[in-house]
């Protein structure tokens, strides 16, 4: 048996999310391999449970529930924010932390008051994105960002935890920045790049 990353071939992509965002942003991203892209809500999938102790476990966990469910080839994506001073929390609970209003002003001054006056405002965002065939075969890849966390949060773009983290080398907050920089450099960036490289052919 072969080691060599699969390539993917087929037309339709099921992206395991229930987030038109998401689904939206992942669907332009492809768009030069001409995919139809479908949602694993239009589909009627349910969504899996996250029980996974990793971005990856659990970005796979999503992947394969949606190949299996939809006899097509899956991509999911987990992602979050990883905090040293608070030993990676919220880490995999980072949307968890917003509660079911997905409040990220209540989340983010929750990080902020758990670490104090701790002088170790060092975090991470990263992303793991997996894509599963109906087989069972998956390919995972994981992009990070490193950062530093700043407070009060600045500025309104973006969303989740982005108005407190300032990435390395960038000029303000991904709150402040403008997203078409975000987009080109964030952790979601670096492992859409991974995946690309791996398992699609050069853009016709
Ligand atoms: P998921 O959709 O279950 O993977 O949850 C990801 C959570 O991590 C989001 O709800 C955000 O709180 C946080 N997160 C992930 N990526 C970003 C980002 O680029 N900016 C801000 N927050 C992020």
């Amino acid at each position: 048996m072969s080691n060599a990353t699969r390539q993917f071939t087929e037309k339709r992509l099921v992206i395991a999310s229930h987030n038109p965002g998401k689904v939206r942003e992942i669907g332009e991203l492809l768009s030069p391999w001409q995919i139809e892209v479908v949602s694993a809500s239009e589909l009627n999938l349910p969504e899996p449970e996250e029980t996974g102790d990793s971005f990856v476990a659990n970005s796979k966990l999503k992947a394969d529930a949606a190949a299996l469910g939809a006899n097509l080839p899956a991509l999911a994506d987990d992602s979050g924010m990883t905090v040293d001073g608070l030993g990676g929390a919220p880490g995999i609970y980072s949307a968890r932390w917003g509660g079911p209003e997905k409040d990220f002003d209540m989340a983010m001054a929750r990080v902020n008051d758990e670490l104090g006056d701790n002088p170790d405002r060092s975090a991470q965002f990263v992303c793991a994105l997996a894509l599963t065939w109906p087989d069972g075969h998956c390919e995972v890849f994981e992009g990070e960002v490193g950062g530093t966390l700043v407070w009060p949060p600045r500025g309104d773009k973006g969303f989740g935890y982005d108005p407190m983290f300032h990435a390395d080398g960038d000029a303000g907050t991904y709150g402040e920045i403008d997203p078409v920089a975000k987009h080109a450099s964030s952790h979601r960036a670096i492992a859409f790049a991974k995946l690309i490289e791996a398992c699609f052919p050069p853009a016709p």
